[in-house]
């Protein structure tokens, strides 16, 4: 049942307020079930965009949140600080990769990929190279909906056409071609090493999503392409920056993607599954030596200062959500899911309609030959009693880690019963 109001005059994302897609009213939500305001449960596939990794409503993370709610929500981080963006912080530098050292606390992905960005153009003003200024990234990336990070997202897929000459202008090489598991060719970095041998003056730094490029398509490649791209940017001295808002935390089946490629970033994005989905929070994490530069730079400071920065609530939560995580044997869980989610997934690859099927960790992708009619789709999958939200020719799911193997076989039957009706439904897709 849609909501009158809400359809008039709430605004959802990538949504036309002239003829908005369908919404579902949510009332609670538990585990990994988002249940109704009309009493119907769904599955979640999604997790809430990557984030709810623990699923909702977790008694340890609604204490955490309580107990940090007894004392203060907010307070202002310009001059005091607190325990949880302190415990938080240590916890943090103890997961990620060792030459990361300084930790930049900020409100939402978006945000800390515009403070990876401007952190990289202190860093080379700061050694009197004001002209290394720009980006280089691959297509089919997807790094946030600010004016900076989508600047950087894919100029097809992204917003580039609409928003035109308003966007600063990138350089962009071809997205990576080698499969994550299959044979890596070296002709993948061809058009890199080019752009770089032209460019590298006026760059930077490169940013990437490792491993996994997610909302500009979904996409697995090889690990050996970081490593090369790690050397590119040494050669041409580039910083490199690694967007781990959505690969963070376990999702790719290792806690962050970069250990797919044991290779280093000069500074990283986090954020979603940071607070378990709880609230938003992000970090943007340097090297000692990143930080020391901009230190010692003519501005002397690191230009940023977000009101809600490293707000105390969303760092609570974000504490007992990564030690949830780290206390419990994620890896085999992960593992586990994924091969139920090969099992389930792999045979619609036969399909005459279903051009590829892909799992890594808890992420399994069927990607379409046709795009998906998302209003019709939707619906469907709602009917049927799971949460799931395609984009484009990509119908994908990546549930909470908490999903039981009774759910996550539920929601995988009612998928692959979907997606076999879609070769004779025809509404379900756009031709
Ligand atoms: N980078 C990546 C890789 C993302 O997937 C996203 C969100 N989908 C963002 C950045 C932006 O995060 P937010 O929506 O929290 O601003």
């Amino acid at each position: 049942m849609v909501d009158q109001f809400d359809a008039k005059h709430l605004w959802h994302p990538y949504t036309s307020m002239l003829n908005p897609l369908p919404t579902f009213k949510v009332k609670q939500a538990y585990g990994s079930i988002i249940e109704l305001d009309d009493g119907r449960k769904l599955v979640d596939g999604m997790s809430s965009w990557w984030c709810a990794i623990h699923g909702y409503n977790h008694p340890e993370l609604n204490q955490a949140v309580t107990d940090q709610l007894a004392r203060m929500s907010h307070i202002m981080f310009g001059g005091l600080t607190h325990d949880p963006a302190i415990e938080l912080g240590k916890l943090l530098l103890s997961i990620t990769p060792p030459q990361l050292d300084k930790i930049f606390y900020a409100d939402s992905g978006s945000v800390a990929v515009e403070v990876a960005l401007k952190m990289a153009v202190q860093y080379w003003a700061a050694q009197g190279k004001p002209q290394k200024s720009n980006f280089i990234t691959t297509r089919s990336g997807y790094h946030g909906d600010t004016w900076n990070a989508m600047s950087v997202c894919d100029p097809v897929t992204g917003m580039h056409q609409i928003f035109g000459s308003a966007l600063p202008v990138r350089y962009f090489v071809a997205a990576p071609q080698s499969r994550f598991d299959g044979e890596w060719n070296p002709q993948d970095m061809a058009e890199l090493e080019i752009m770089l041998q032209q460019h590298h003056e006026q760059l930077a730094a490169l940013i990437i999503e490792p491993i996994v490029q997610g909302a500009g398509g979904m996409r697995f490649y090889h690990p050996e392409y970081l490593r090369q791209v790690k050397h590119l940017c040494q050669k041409y001295q580039l910083l490199l920056i690694f967007d781990e808002i959505a690969t963070g935390f376990g999702r790719t089946g290792k806690l962050f993607a970069w250990e797919h490629a044991q290779v280093e970033p000069d500074i990283m994005c986090i954020g979603k599954g940071l607070t378990g989905g709880y609230m938003t929070l992000s970090a943007t994490l340097t090297t000692t030596a990143v930080a020391e530069t901009i230190s010692r730079g003519e501005a002397g400071v690191f230009m940023h200062g977000p009101t809600f920065m490293a707000n105390p609530l969303a760092c609570a939560v974000a504490l007992r959500s990564t030690q949830l995580l780290l206390e419990q044997d994620w890896q085999s869980r992960i593992e586990q899911i994924a091969a139920t989610l090969q099992a389930a997934l792999q045979p619609l690859a036969e399909l005459q309609h279903v051009a590829d099927v892909r799992v890594l960790g808890a992420i399994g992708v069927v990607e379409l030959t046709t795009p998906v009619n998302m209003a019709t789709l939707q619906q469907e999958f709602v009917r049927r009693g799971i949460w799931v939200r395609p984009f484009g020719k990509l119908v994908y799911v990546m549930p909470p880690y908490v999903i039981t193997d009774e759910e996550l076989n539920y929601l995988l039957q009612q998928l692959g019963e979907v997606i076999v009706q879609m070769q004779v439904e025809k509404q379900y897709v756009i031709a």
